[in-house]
């Protein structure tokens, strides 16, 4: 399949990197190929970026059948472009489609494309350390009927938006609140998949975690509402006795690829690594007698973001000395190492665009 190029006729100024935040520096092009069942995916294209027109009775707007990847292009100091472990991204938005209903995609092709996509916004790609290309693609469901079914017609687009440091002010731990009443997934469901569903599912707990001053929600399974699942949109880690523990994919986690990263390199450095079953009150208690040391998170947008505070009902635990602990900053230096090109790549993680 050919990928028609058409230019923008003007294109946008990109902001100061320290005026970046989060998903709303968007740059000229997009790309967007269309799927149907005679023609399968057709029309690859990258376009200005505008609007889509759709009908208001487009499956994605009433039953939610839409899923996403969030993956970034950064920029080393030789001036390289860079995409970590993109293809990873691809193949979870296959398993995301067929968990779904959607068609999945040619894994190489979408890569080339999106690989060309980057190329064109080169001047999109801010350079300060901490900063990148934030890549989205999506993919939703079209057919104009709201008779509940998988849609016949879909949309696959990337969109890319320039994003700043997300530790312009230093790499502090967060404070997070523990939900008793709210579940973000549930074994059998969707939670292993990213669909736009478990986002919506996530807000209101998130509101209530906001007003209490905690930046995220830790959640726990939805059966027993006992074993740690996720934090916020991340993964979460624990060190204790020096060993790093992991909540194991038990059908409600999403398997990110920073998790599959982490366990990756610490494995490497020889530390014990386990993916099992964490209760609440195992984390408790490993609190109370010292030996729970560091918990952080583990996602594409923050990297290792370190939890210095845990509330979970009357209780709240500090962790550490409020610091950042010694295996979080090990780690976020040498996963932005490997992405920012300043240490070797001995995985194979990095391509070169
Ligand atoms: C995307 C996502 C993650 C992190 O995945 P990465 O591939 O590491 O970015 C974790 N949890 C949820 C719910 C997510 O949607």
């Amino acid at each position: 399949m050919n990928i028609q190029i058409s230019q923008a006729a003007q294109t946008g100024v990109r902001p100061a990197d320290a005026d970046l935040g989060f998903g709303t520096a968007f740059t000229d092009h997009m790309f967007v190929m269309d799927y149907s069942v005679d023609e399968g995916w057709h029309d690859p294209r990258i376009e200005p970026y505008a609007n889509f027109e759709m009908s208001p009775a487009a499956m994605v707007f009433h039953y939610g059948q839409a899923i996403f990847e969030g993956l970034k292009a950064y920029k080393t100091p030789d001036n390289k472009i860079q995409l970590f472990r993109p293809r990873d991204n691809f193949k979870r938005m296959n398993r995301s489609a067929k968990g779904l209903c959607i068609p999945e995609l040619d894994i190489d092709f979408v890569v080339d494309a999106l690989k060309k996509l980057v190329k064109l916004e080169e001047q999109w790609i801010p350079d300060t350390l901490g900063t990148a290309l934030y890549i989205r693609p999506t993919i939703v469901a079209t057919d104009p009927c709201l008779g509940v079914r998988a849609s016949y017609t879909f949309k696959f687009f990337m969109i890319l938006c320039s994003v700043g440091a997300y530790y312009s002010e230093g790499f502090n731990p967060v404070k997070i609140w523990v939900s008793k009443d709210h579940v973000r997934a549930v074994r059998g469901g969707v939670g292993e998949f990213k669909t736009a569903g478990n986002y919506a599912a996530s807000l209101n707990a998130g509101d209530k975690a906001k007003k209490e001053g905690y930046a995220q929600v830790m959640w726990l399974d939805a059966l027993e509402m006992k074993y740690i699942e996720e934090v916020g949109a991340m993964n979460i880690f624990f060190v204790i006795n020096d060993e790093l523990v992991t909540p194991n994919l038990s059908g409600s986690i999403l398997p990110g690829i920073t998790r599959d990263s982490v366990i990756t390199l610490a494995q490497k450095w020889g530390m014990k690594v386990s993916e099992r079953k964490i209760s609440i009150d195992e984390i408790l208690s490993a609190d109370e007698d010292g030996s729970l040391t560091e918990v952080f998170g583990s996602g594409t947008a923050a990297v290792i973001s370190p939890v210095g505070e845990i509330c979970y009902g009357d209780k709240t635990i500090h962790i550490g000395d409020g610091t950042s602990g010694k295996i979080s900053m090990k780690l976020y230096d040498e996963l932005t190492g490997i992405q920012y090109g300043k240490v070797e790549d001995t995985e194979n993680w990095v391509e070169v665009i």
